[in-house]
């Protein structure tokens, strides 16, 4: 057995969840007696640092072709780069890209698939078996996987990568990387704030803020933090907030130092996406909302007079 993990860049540059699937990988090959090598496509920036956090070997095909996804052209390089490194557990994070191919890798490869695990699978009894939470992260379900090949997808912030080695040897593999079916005019991204699955400091509204006029308040609050903004389900559903800013099950799941989060009830489709966070702190006018019993501290008050008290204490702190 051999693993493998696909690095996803943005920009030619690596995203932390790039080093979090380069230790995941790294500890699955130690679970699996093996090693573990990362595939990079296309333009990118230090791929020998993911050696730091468990990569034996960088394969990188740097074919320009690939600085634009393509699910197709992807899933065949990534296929017949599996197949060259001799690897047969392959890794992608469960992220918009990586879910896009693992249904297509697996088929590919023939291999069993499991999407959004977050734990390290084991070996037992010769069989492999990967554990993945079920039911809104309220029980687990233990997969065992008996094709040859095996595809999983990691979800994000299931842990903190750990330094564990030194900068790895980067090899150039030649792969034939097939034309594009897709013609990609335009990329627009998101400028500013550290995207969301990234961010360490994470301010956060729900169906409290009763409009999308209010969310000034939120603004004001995550700029003077140097925060992301996120929000609960319902305020994205109705256009509040835009889709990329919904955490929770159907959401982004984050794992941010410190979650604020205001006027949100804290239901467990909300929870399950945000209570790994390190510190969180809720801002709740009920003192019985659920939130309150995941929470590190809380202020039972009306947002609307605690927000804009809360950020001109911060300023003061700042300042
Ligand atoms: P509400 O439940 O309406 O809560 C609003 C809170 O604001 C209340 O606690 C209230 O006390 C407080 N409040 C009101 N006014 C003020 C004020 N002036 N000051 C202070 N506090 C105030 N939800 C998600 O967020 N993410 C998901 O990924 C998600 N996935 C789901 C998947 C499924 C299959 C289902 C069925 C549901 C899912 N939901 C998800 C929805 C979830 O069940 C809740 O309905 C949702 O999280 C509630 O959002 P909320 O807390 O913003 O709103």
């Amino acid at each position: 057995m051999m693993v493998l993990i696909f690095a996803e860049t943005q920009k030619g540059k690596f995203k932390k969840a790039a080093y979090e699937l380069a230790y995941y990988g790294y500890q699955t090959a130690q679970a699996l007696g093996t090693e573990c090598a990362a595939l990079v496509l296309g333009t990118a920036e230090g791929a020998e640092e993911l050696g730091k956090y468990g990569a034996s070997k960088v394969y990188h095909v740097t074919d320009t072709a690939l600085d634009t996804f393509d699910s197709q052209a992807y899933t065949k390089v990534i296929a017949a780069a599996a197949e060259k490194a001799g690897a047969n557990v392959v890794i992608v994070g469960h992220t918009s890209t990586g879910k896009s191919l693992l249904g297509r890798l697996a088929v590919r490869m023939n291999a069993g698939s499991v999407p959004a695990v977050n734990a390290i699978p084991t070996v037992e009894g010769g069989t492999f078996k990967v554990r993945k939470p079920v039911f809104s992260g309220k029980a687990f379900a233990d997969y065992e996987v008996k094709s040859e090949n095996k595809v999983l997808s990691l979800m994000g912030n299931s842990l903190q990568p750990q330094e564990v080695g030194e900068p790895a040897s980067v090899e150039a593999l030649d792969v034939e990387v097939p034309a594009a079916q897709v013609t990609v005019k335009e990329v627009k991204r998101m400028e500013g704030r550290t995207p969301l699955p990234e961010a360490e400091l994470v301010v956060s509204a729900g169906r409290g803020m009763k409009g999308p006029e209010n969310w000034g308040i939120i603004e004001e609050l995550a700029e003077t933090m140097g925060a992301t903004t996120a929000c609960s389900r319902p305020v994205a559903d109705a256009d509040w907030r835009p889709h990329h800013e919904h955490v929770g099950q159907t959401g982004v799941a984050i794992r941010p130092n410190l979650y604020f989060a205001i006027g949100i009830s804290g239901a467990i489709q909300h929870l399950a996406g945000v209570n790994s966070s390190k510190t969180i702190v809720v801002i709740n006018k009920d003192p019985e909302a659920p939130f309150f019993k995941a929470a590190d501290y809380g202020v039972v008050g009306d947002l609307f007079d605690v927000v804009p008290r809360l950020n001109e204490a911060m300023k003061k702190f700042k300042a």
